[in-house]
């Protein structure tokens, strides 16, 4: 078990076949005649593209993360985008096209799903799940016999949160090609997703063709057509451009925009040469506000620097001659699905909110297209009034207490807030965002720690807030954007080791807005961190006395009781917590370390199973009772919890730690060392696997191995909690 409550557990938190051959002989069969009937209209002359249905065409669908509608050069931007230009021009670029949600992985369900977020209920980053039986993109292409390969850039998206499923292949391996001594950011380049992408469609075509008895004809193109999406991160912040992109702009953020242009340039080379007809959608899947209305970056507000999206359509193949078109239709992020099957011959789902923009009369269609979206996270996050919103035509209206009206035809920068000037406009939109039906989020499940620390990494502050019965202006993002740079503040002083200067800003954030918990939360946590174990214990005291007594800040005291050698007290806490159905999961853990402590492992254990059957593949809970085994001395126990562990969730950090454990007590030195470097790899902030991996590396003679994972401790470890250590580790590093 953890030597002490480590940061990434306590704080913000909710956690935790077939006849493939004769059906390749009719698929190439099709593509020929398609390739004919193409060649037949090539030279008739028309202002618009040529979209059109082909049946079993490829599709490649490439979502540029955190893209603004205005960045790409064909918008007007100022980032140099010469191959997205190019496909531009080669279909349909439309220019109002617009997200319903403006965060990455909700607003990526509502891109694979076609469905709102209230439909697919993925309403956040966090906590959420895409249902198992939603039907996808992936999904129904596969069942349509295409071969399906998602290439991810980020965590957000990892296959855990069920966008993967009905990809054959589902790469989010982030970081894995890096060095044992790095250590891993939960996200990578462009140019290596890229490559991942490129990697494949050619193995594919080589492999298709070494197994085929076909003739050589028939095997180009190869019989089965392909899905594949490519997702790429960097646009994201931080914005760090790589060279020469880094010194040709003034706004990194560019910078990172013309590099993505860059990188995904050989990719459509390839599908451009593919010799099969290839249906490509671009999108964005939320932009980025860049100091817009007080925002930096995205999530709470839906402005359209964060809700507009480029939204790019082109058919591509040496017999399709370019036409560029810019529609200016009302076109969604629901559309994509639609159009996506009806491009590749495939009926499209009663049941689907969007309509498919293949049709030339679509896309100048003047009939109204109306968007929902949403920006939930604050409401989530932070206890604030949830945002809804509803685009009907040039009309955009933002359902919040102080609620906004804007006219995006004369006002795009959404200077003017029109609410209240035309009662009549204000309630017919309100009355149209209604009937969408939207219900509020539902209660999000845990996620494991591992998870909270890599979201955090990418600058998502998650935590958890009860549910008002009304909210007012006081709880309008609007009102309290201010804090919320704070909050920022105060986590970007933390990592900076700033230590008081971040007590100072939570602090402040409590004094002018009490009922935060996530700031109680924070304050709590530094303290903690810094070794004032009474100053954080008293800190969630009096969150509790104001009246915020959320599961996360009662867990968050509990578990620092525990910690601290009141397990009595810490118990009394938990339990009423975990008495109710569908108890938190975090408490529940809390509950079980608690009871861990207090020297009751029999009554620890069944709490952990209890987590167990809620949920089967709790990494934490299945790694917990690892824990318990291995204090009991039971090794083959404890590793085959620790192995389920890893096979339930291959990124949990302490499973691999746990597993190390084992192998070292069993004798296995080398085993043990490649576990902790693994469990290192997963979570730079596990200073026990840290720790150990150093030492062990050192007794074993291997100074210069040893050396970089003893000083990352010397430099990361609290000493609050590891003062020993640190100072045995400074004596090695000394020699
Ligand atoms: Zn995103």
């Amino acid at each position: 078990m953890k030597r002490r409550a480590r940061p990434s557990e306590r704080t913000p938190a909710p956690r935790r076949s077939s006849s493939r051959r004769a059906l390749g002989l009719a698929a190439a069969a099709i593509a020929v005649t398609v390739a004919i009937l193409a060649a037949i209209f090539v030279g008739r002359g028309r202002a618009q593209a040529d979209l059109r249905v082909v049946p079993r065409q490829n599709v490649l669908l490439v979502t540029i993360d955190t893209l603004r509608a205005d960045a790409l050069g064909s918008y007007g931007g100022r980032a140099a985008t010469p191959s997205l230009d190019r496909l531009a021009r080669d279909g349909v670029r439309f220019d109002f096209a617009h997200a319903h949600a403006v965060l990455t992985l909700p607003s990526h369900a509502s891109i694979l799903t076609g469905r709102y977020p209230f439909q697919h209920g993925v309403r956040d980053n966090s906590g959420y799940r895409l249902a198992a039986d939603a039907p996808t993109a992936a999904t129904l292409l596969k069942q349509a016999g295409y071969d399906t390969a998602a290439f991810i850039g980020a965590f957000p998206l990892h296959s855990r949160f069920g966008l993967a499923r009905g990809f054959d292949v589902y790469d989010d391996r982030f970081g894995e090609t890096r060095a044992p001594t790095e250590f891993v950011m939960p996200e990578r380049p462009a140019t290596e997703v890229v490559a991942l992408a490129r990697d494949w469609l050619h193995r594919r075509s080589t492999l298709k063709s070494q197994g085929s008895t076909l003739s050589p004809q028939a095997q180009a193109p190869s019989p089965q057509p392909w899905f594949v999406w490519v997702h790429v991160f960097d646009p994201h912040a931080p914005y760090r451009p790589p060279p020469p992109f880094d010194a040709q702009y003034a706004r990194a953020y560019d910078g990172e925009v013309a590099a993505t242009d860059a990188a995904l340039a050989p990719l459509f080379d390839d599908v451009r040469s593919a010799g099969r007809p290839t249906l490509i959608v671009v999108t964005g899947d939320h932009g980025e506000a860049l100091g817009d209305h007080g925002e930096q970056t995205h999530g709470l507000f839906a402005y359209e620097s964060t809700l507009r999206v480029p939204l790019i359509i082109a058919e591509v193949g040496d017999w399709v001659r370019p036409t560029s078109e810019v529609s200016s239709v009302a076109a969604r992020h629901v559309d994509i699905l639609p159009t996506v099957l009806d491009a590749v011959g495939l009926s499209i789902p009663a049941d689907l909110p969007g309509r498919t923009l293949l049709p030339a009369a679509e896309r100048r269609a003047s009939a109204p297209r109306p968007s929902y979206f949403e920006a939930m996270s604050a409401l989530l996050n932070r206890g604030w009034a949830p945002l809804t919103g509803i685009l009907s035509g040039r009309d955009k209206y933002i359902d919040l207490p102080i609620a906004e009206r804007y006219d995006l035809a004369g006002d795009a920068a959404e200077a003017t807030n029109l609410a209240g000037r035309s009662p009549d406009r204000d309630r017919a939109l309100a009355s149209s965002l209604r009937a969408f039906g939207a219900p509020l989020p539902g209660r999000r499940q845990a996620e494991d720690p591992a998870a909270i620390a890599r979201l955090r990494s990418l600058g998502y502050v998650s935590g958890d807030a009860p549910a008002k019965a009304r909210y007012t202006a006081d709880d309008d993002p609007k009102t309290l954007i201010a804090i919320d740079q704070e909050l920022h503040r105060g986590v970007d002083l933390y990592v900076a080791k700033r230590y008081p200067e971040a007590i100072d800003a939570y602090r402040g954030i409590i004094a002018r807005r009490p009922d935060m918990a996530i700031a109680y939360r924070h304050l709590a946590f530094v303290a903690w961190e810094t070794g004032q174990a009474r100053a954080a214990i008293d800190v969630l005291e009096r969150a509790r006395t104001t009246g915020i007594a959320t599961a996360s800040v009662t867990t968050q005291l509990g578990t620092y009781l525990a910690e601290s050698g009141n397990a009595a007290a810490a118990i009394q806490l938990l339990e009423p917590l975990t008495t109710t159905d569908g108890p938190d999961a975090d408490a529940l853990n809390g509950l079980g370390i608690a009871y861990a402590r207090a020297g009751q492992a029999a009554a620890a254990r069944r709490v952990f199973e209890r987590m167990l059957t809620i949920d089967p593949r709790s990494a934490m809970a299945l790694a917990n009772l690892g824990t318990l085994d291995l204090e009991r001395g039971d090794l083959p126990a404890a590793r085959t919890w620790f192995e389920r562990a890893v096979s339930a969730d291959p990124t949990s950090s302490s499973a691999h730690a746990g597993l190390g454990v084992v192998a070292l007590k069993g004798g296995d030195r080398a085993a043990a060392i490649a576990a902790w470097t693994k469990a290192c790899e997963l979570d730079a902030t596990n200073y026990d696997a840290l720790y150990n991996l150093g030492v062990t590396l050192a007794d074993s003679g291997n100074l210069a191995a040893a050396r970089p994972y003893l000083e990352r401790f010397a430099q990361s470890a609290p000493p609050a909690f590891y003062a020993r250590d640190l100072r045995e580790v400074r004596k090695i590093l000394e020699k």
